[in-house]
Formats: C-alpha cells, sequence, structure tokens
C-alpha cells in the first residue's frame, strides 16, 4: 500500500523531506486471463497440531500448483487456500488452459496420495487430508496491474468476477470453471465432459467440467 505522510507532519521542520521515498504507482489497463486454483475439504480444527499440520499441507499443495504452471502464469498472491495467477496478453487456447488445468488436478492429487501413503501421524488433518479436493476458476478480461515497489496488485472488474465465482451455486467440490469469455469461438468438441452450470452469476455464462 502506498504510504501516506500524516497532515501534522510538517515536513520542513523535520529535515527528513530528502530522505522520504516517493511510492511511484504505475497503472497498466490491459486485459488478461485469471486463473484461480483454490483447495477446499479442510473442516476448522480445534486441536494445535491439526491446525499446525493442515497448514503444512496446504503450503505444499500450493506450492505443488505453483510448480505445475505450463502457461507461463504470473502468481500475483496467495489468497488463503486459494492461488490468483493471472497472465496478460491474448487468452491461451481452450485446449492449452485445459492441459494445464489436467495437469494441476494430476499433480495435486498425486501429491495427495504421496502425504497418504508416507503418513504417520494420526492428527486429523494429516488423516483426512486424501479428501481434499481442487476447483479452478479461469476467466478472461479486463484489469489493471499496479506496482507499487516490489509489491504487484490486481484490480479490475474481472478480478472481482473471479473472485465471485469462486462461490457459487456449484454442488461438485471439485472442476474447472471456464466463463464465456474464454470459450467465445473456440469449440468444445475433444474435450471432456461439459456441463452448462445449473446457474450463472451475473450475466457470466460458464460451463464446468467435473472430475469426481
Ligand atoms: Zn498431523
Amino acid at each position: 500500500m502506498p504510504g501516506f505522510v500524516s497532515p501534522n507532519f510538517d515536513l520542513s521542520r523535520s529535515g527528513e523531506a530528502k530522505h522520504l521515498n516517493v511510492l511511484t504507482i504505475e497503472y497498466m489497463e490491459n486485459r488478461g486471463l485469471v486463473f484461480i486454483p483454490d483447495i477446499s475439504g479442510f473442516s476448522r480444527f480445534v486441536n494445535e497440531t491439526a491446525i499446525e499440520h493442515a497448514h503444512l499441507i496446504i503450503q505444499q499443495l500450493l506450492e505443488i500448483i505453483i510448480n505445475a504452471n505450463q502457461l507461463g502464469l504470473i502468481v500475483s498472491e496467495v489468497e488463503g487456500d486459494a492461488i490468483l495467477f493471472y497472465k496478460f496478453g491474448n487468452p491461451p487456447s481452450l485446449t492449452a488452459l485445459y492441459k494445464q488445468v489436467e495437469t494441476m488436478f494430476c499433480l495435486f492429487h498425486r501429491g495427495l496420495i504421496a502425504q497418504n501413503t508416507l503418513n504417520t501421524c494420526p492428527c486429523e488433518a494429516c488423516t483426512t487430508a486424501i479428501n481434499l479436493t481442487l476447483k479452478v476458476i479461469t476467466h478472461y478480461g479486463e484489469f489493471t496491474e499496479y506496482a507499487v515497489r516490489n509489491f504487484n496488485k490486481l484490480i479490475g472488474k474481472d478480478i472481482i468476477v473471479a473472485h465471485q465465482l469462486l462461490k457459487n451455486d456449484i454442488e461438485q467440490h471439485e472442476y474447472w470453471l471456464v466463463t464465456q469469455s474464454l470459450i467465445q469461438d473456440h469449440t468444445l468438441k475433444g474435450l471432456a465432459d461439459w456441463i452448462p452450470a445449473p446457474r450463472k452469476p451475473k450475466a457470466e455464462k460458464y460451463l464446468f467440467n467435473t472430475r469426481s
């Protein structure tokens, strides 16, 4: 966040004006892909060990997801159990997106199976991690990246749309949700079973693909 000088701060008197850093904010209007994988399934643990182990498991899974990146996606930030990826420019083909999502799902579940196989901890988090699920939200639209020093933040209506789509009425726990913005003229033939979503939030049509 940009720093602010308090109204009572007298620069002339403090003699610190020359040390005051001017934070520049560069805005860049653009269109791009918003890609959010979101892990769910852990309930709220009461046990301290379980809470700690749940965090470790999620952290490892998030790393697996980041390392599964094949599309040159950029991590904007980790938002709890989700990752906000983005990429400016023309959208990738639907097939390329599908392959990316598939790779993430496969590595995610491979990671869970490995955890389950090697696990010797009896805590609630470690013994139930195998039931964790992954959903991926993909959307294309307008958003802006603003940089303050080393931090990149994304703002824009389509960042909001993508986040709204995380909270939806879809009953399945594991799916890839694609907004109409990415479908456009691309054919869906050859992809796995596509099901029109039962409800659409705010004029956004989307499809999802169950992976259960
Ligand atoms: Zn444990």
